[in-house]
């Protein structure tokens, strides 16, 4: 199975796609700690990265390829969150996957814009265990801590204006690549609106579940 997640930022995609990956027992890879990992290796590639990020921009197609590459080789199944972000990732993923059967689906967690301020804007995540909470929906027993120990913290992507341009890369670059998958067949659309991360979570799984009998 090799499922990407599509979704604006804050749609929820860490959370499902944690869950999807716990159930059905396929490796999950978050473009973002990817970067992440990138960025706390240190060096001037880390560094360019954590520019882009910090602005709210997408790190460019060079350097997404070359990270991801290394993560993708010898894998056959995954869930992907956060790739592609471009119509140029997305077909750099088929041509990838082009000798190997393919993507199985692209799952798109659809949310609509207002509702996904409230969501980043209210997120706090987990230093230790990267679980993330919501001061409205979701809040933790202790606004400073994870029930892991954790402290909590607010990312510094997650602030207004860096959303606000988070959600203009979605329009203009990512939104397109709903209608390449939708071509391809290939699009899986799951209404996410609900604050409700379990009934969500239904949904996702029964998408899930189609998919793999199909298989
Ligand atoms: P996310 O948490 O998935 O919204 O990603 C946070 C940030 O990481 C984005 O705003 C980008 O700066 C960077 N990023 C993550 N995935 C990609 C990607 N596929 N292409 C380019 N930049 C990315």
């Amino acid at each position: 199975m090799k499922i990407v997640l599509l979704g604006r930022p804050g749609a929820g995609k860490g959370t499902q796609g944690k869950r999807i990956s716990e159930t059905f027992n396929v490796p999950l890879l978050v473009m973002r700690e990817i970067l992440e990992a990138e960025i706390e290796r240190g060096g001037d590639l880390g560094e360019r990265i954590r520019g882009y990020m910090l602005e709210g921009k997408l790190v460019p197609d060079e350097i997404i390829f070359e990270v991801l590459r290394r993560e993708l080789s010898s894998r056959d199944s995954f869930i992907l969150d956060g790739f592609p972000r471009t119509i140029r990732q997305a077909e750099w993923l088929d041509k990838v996957l082009s000798s190997d059967g393919g993507l199985t689906a692209a799952l798109y967690l659809e949310v609509d814009e207002i509702n996904v301020l409230r969501r980043i804007m209210g997120r706090l995540r987990c230093k230790w265990c990267g679980r993330y909470y919501n001061v409205f929906f979701d809040p933790p027993e202790d606004i400073r801590r994870c029930e892991c120990g954790g402290p909590l913290y607010q990312r510094e992507d997650d602030r207004y204006e860096v959303i606000k341009k988070r959600l203009d890369v979605f329009n203009e670059e990512t939104a397109p690549i709903i209608e390449y998958y939708e071509r391809q067949g290939k699009l899986v659309r799951v209404d996410a609106n609900e604050n409700d991360i379990d009934a969500v979570w239904r949904r996702v799984k029964e998408a899930v579940e189609a998919l793999t009998s199909h298989q």
